[in-house]
């Protein structure tokens, strides 16, 4: 037990995989899947949970690369 606990304190629920022009690869940690946020018009949407505003495009907005991303492809302030 005290090997799990330390891994749920310590391991990130979600970590990034991958980020390409078009989507952000993620990995839920919690769920054990691959999700998918893609990238349209300067609008991120989970392709896990079909929404806009998950827990999955909150990781990926805070991250800077990929708010760099949307930046540059219009996306100024949007999100701020
Ligand atoms: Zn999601």
């Amino acid at each position: 037990m005290l090997k799990d606990e330390t891994f749920a304190k310590h391991a990130p629920r979600i970590k990034s995989i991958s980020v390409e022009s078009d989507c952000v690869i993620l990995r839920d940690n919690v769920s054990g899947r691959i999700i998918e946020v893609a990238i349209r018009g300067g609008e991120l949407a989970c392709q896990h949970c079909e929404k806009g505003d998950c827990i999955h495009v909150g990781f990926v907005l805070s991250m800077p690369d990929v708010y760099d991303m949307l930046e540059s492809k219009g996306a100024k302030r949007r999100f701020l």
